[in-house]
């Protein structure tokens, strides 16, 4: 999923790094610059960077109740279903890693067993159900995709550097980490945070969706980027959201690249602010016109009133998944 294709590569270079020279990101918006405004937090309430970057409800009352209110919800099957299709991605990543580590260059054999071979945390912990049974199909397909996809790159690899070693191997063939977890006290946000996905050398930041795409996306990476400026003091210009869906029992990935320039990292502190402060200052922000239908608070805020509900658009509600990733428990 996270693997740029070569004409991705090229526009990133040709297209979009361009732009970044013509139009620095201004010092005050760096992460490093943490210590002063308008990075500086005012409040000592730590966030999730999904919580800052979630707009999925228009007034942040998710946050409100979540934070404020106390109020735990059941994940919604399409939020189990994107937790459990993103820890097949990080599951096969890492196993082929380890067996790049255990078997270097004689690799490819295990790594073409990888599709069928690999149970993910998932599907080792779960009783088969219901709903394990309607996702399986994806499941396979998302671990078939990936595993392809490392072995062509292993294979490629192999066949312009035959005497790589193990380490070489795993940084040129699959230079990402995934759920990299970063500390981000220094703006203000949770100290356990989980970062999709981090190329190197590059140093991208990568979140990955199975559900619709949303303008607010973009946040995501940005939050991620600011904090890793923050932690290691150099400069992260690029994010991408990959967006993968199912169609005809195929994968089909679409990457959005774009520069976390001045606006998009402005946009992440002004939500940031706003957040914190409902939550410091235990300030209700509210009911909007109407509500996704998808969402888990939905039988609090509107018990009766479901006219005012937004019609299902399609599987969106995976869009949520990150609303039970473990930043969210941890960042109490
Ligand atoms: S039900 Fe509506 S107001 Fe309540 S958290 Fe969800 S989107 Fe926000």
């Amino acid at each position: 999923m996270y693997f740029a294709s070569t004409e991705e590569q090229r526009w990133v270079q040709r297209g979009l790094l361009p732009d970044l020279r013509r139009q620095p990101v201004a010092e005050e918006l760096r992460g490093w610059n943490w210590d002063r405004p308008p990075l500086r937090s005012i409040y000592d309430r730590p966030l999730g960077v999904y919580e800052v970057a979630g707009k999925y409800c228009p007034t942040g009352r998710d946050v409100f109740l979540r934070r404020v209110q106390q109020l735990k919800t059941v994940p919604n099957v399409g939020m189990r279903e994107g937790q459990r299709l993103h820890r097949v991605v990080a599951d096969v990543l890492t196993e082929a890693k380890r067996l790049i580590y255990v078997h270097g260059q004689a690799s490819v054999p295990f790594l073409e067993a990888l599709a069928s071979g690999v149970r993910s945390r998932d599907e080792d912990d779960a009783r088969p159900t219901e709903e394990d049974d309607l996702s399986a199909t994806k499941v396979r397909a998302v671990r078939a995709f990936e595993s392809r996809r490392i072995v062509e790159r292993v294979e490629a690899v192999l066949a312009r550097q035959p005497h790589i070693q193990a380490d070489g191997l795993a940084m040129l063939a699959l230079p990402v980490s995934v759920e990299m977890k970063l500390d981000g006290r220094f703006l203000g946000l949770s100290e356990h945070l989980a970062a999709d996905g981090i190329s190197f050398p590059d140093t991208a930041v990568l979140d990955l969706k199975f559900g619709l795409r949303e303008p607010f996306h973009r946040l995501t990476t940005t939050g991620y980027a600011l904090v890793l400026e923050s932690l290691f003091e150099r400069p992260v210009d690029v994010g991408c959201v990959v967006y993968a869906r199912f169609m005809n029992g195929r994968i089909v990935v679409e990457r959005d690249f774009h520069l976390i320039g001045d606006e998009l990292r402005q946009m992440f502190v002004e939500e940031r602010d706003e957040k914190v402060r409902l939550v410091a200052e235990e300030l209700d922000p509210g009911l909007p016109a109407v509500c996704p239908r998808s969402c888990p608070y939905l039988r609090t805020c509107r018990p009766a009133d479901q006219g005012r509900v937004e019609p299902l658009r399609g599987p969106m509600s995976a869009n949520l998944v990150d609303a039970a990733q473990p930043e969210a428990v941890a960042a109490h």
